[in-house]
């Protein structure tokens, strides 16, 4: 067996399922989890000694590569200081005034620990701001595992959430309506039904964990022109896309500015970091300033502020950063789409700056349901093939695969030999 076998083996015994976070288990794909023992740059490298291009970077936070010798050393001499004081530090403050800066739509900004954290936060904020109760999200759009969030996806509209998970009781999502991603017409229905008790509509700019699937063109638009009608608060979850598509986010690529933001991920580095953010009148309801309360003994502590401080920062500074890590990407996705024309293999691929996905449908996927058409047989295939060939890819079929700076052309030329072969097979 290998070492990862063993350990696996023994996980299990201790960790519900072996793993701290479900993905993790490579449940979907069959086959026993990678233990990792280390990354750098853009690979990783396993308890067994083999090396992988890695294309999940920790789900999106590792945007300059494993290892970036600038914020690795900005948490350490965070930590000589001290991890963690539960009191307001002058750092924190550095990085409310970053994000406000840099992102137009954020007036005011709260830190907390996750992304579920932020989203479960913005809800709140919202509800208590509009005095509503009602929120709309959209099937296949995650947004971490707070009760109100954790909705089965239906197959149309859906006036009632109905919970997706045991332990969470209906009462928890009986006001969280669904909607259909990329169908504006489905987020009428539901206001022309429910319009003055709706709080907010909460949606990824661009679906990143139904795989990716980008909004059509208006339908973000659409958004916030009815949150403007109904005087509802439009929440961009942009967990994943913020400070990945460019440095303000999806909304500043597509323009279209939402009223609350949610961030997680690549704002803290690797580190347990989210916040939300957005219009000062909304943001100063929460608590001590206002009625909503919200609160956290590790928010905002220095050694994760200063991670998340300063990968913001090189990429403010630097904005060569994105147009090369973008061209190579769309050069890379390029390259894949002409090699699924050519070999004939059954498969599409979305794509959009630096996050892309392979569908093994023929169909185009614009929503969750045809997302859920993909054969998830045939990615369990790709995704083995892939790694036995070192390349590590996300272990799900829903979900996105993340391009760093790290990658250079050499490794996407690697990995495309690789899934070339795979796809002549
Ligand atoms: C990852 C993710 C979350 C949850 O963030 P956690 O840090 O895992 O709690 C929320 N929204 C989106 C869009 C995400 O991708």
């Amino acid at each position: 067996m290998t070492k990862s076998e063993v350990l696996f083996k023994e996980a299990v015994d201790y960790i519900p399922g072996g793993v701290n976070s479900p993905v993790r288990a490579f449940g979907s794909i069959g086959g026993t989890p990678r233990f990792i023992e280390r990354a750098d740059g853009a690979y990783m490298y396993d308890i067994d000694g083999n090396k992988y291009i890695d294309y999940v970077c920790s789900w999106g936070p590792m945007i300059l590569g494993h290892n970036k010798r600038e914020i690795l050393d900005s948490v350490i001499e965070a930590c000589k200081n001290g991890l963690s004081f539960g009191a307001a530090t002058e750092k924190e403050v550095e990085m409310a005034k970053l994000i406000c800066e840099i992102v137009p739509s954020i007036e005011m900004v709260r830190m907390v620990n996750s992304g579920t954290e932020a989203v479960m936060s913005a809800v709140r904020a919202a509800r208590g701001y509009t005095r509503r109760n009602k929120i709309i999200k959209f099937a296949g759009c995650y947004h971490g595992h707070s009760d109100a969030m954790l909705v089965k996806a239906g197959s149309g509209v859906m006036t009632s959430g109905i919970p997706d998970s045991q332990g969470v009781p209906e009462g928890c999502t009986k006001d969280t309506l669904t909607a259909i991603y990329n169908d504006i017409s489905s987020v009428e229905k539901l206001f022309e039904e429910f319009g003055e008790e709706i709080a907010a509509v909460i949606v990824e700019p661009v679906g990143a964990n139904m795989g990716v699937v980008p909004p059509r063109k208006g339908f973000l638009e659409g958004l916030r022109s009815i949150c403007d009608k109904y005087e509802s608060v439009l929440i961009f979850d942009e967990v994943i896309t913020g400070f990945r598509l460019g440095l303000d986010g999806a909304q500043g690529y597509f323009g279209v500015q939402p009223d609350l933001t949610t961030f997680g991920k690549i704002i803290g580095a690797g580190m347990p970091v989210g916040a939300y953010g957005g219009k000062r009148e909304i943001m100063e309801m929460i608590s001590p300033k206002g009625p909503v309360y919200q609160a956290g003994t590790l928010s905002g502590n220095p050694v994760a502020m200063a991670a998340g401080y300063t990968q913001l920062t090189i990429l403010k500074e630097h904005p060569e950063i994105y147009t090369e890590l973008n061209e190579r990407s769309e050069w890379f996705f390029k390259e894949i789409e002409a090699m699924i024309k050519d070999s004939g293999a059954k498969c599409r691929l979305n794509h959009i700056g630096s996050l892309g996905c392979i569908f093994f449908t023929e169909k185009e996927v614009t929503n969750y349901k045809e997302a859920k058409e993909a054969d998830t047989q045939k990615y369990a295939e790709y995704f083995n093939y892939m790694l036995n060939a070192g390349i590590y890819l996300a272990p799900a079929q829903f979900e996105a695969m993340f391009i760093s700076y790290a990658h250079s052309k050499q490794d996407l030329e690697k990995t495309l030999e690789i899934l070339n072969d795979f796809m002549r097979k």
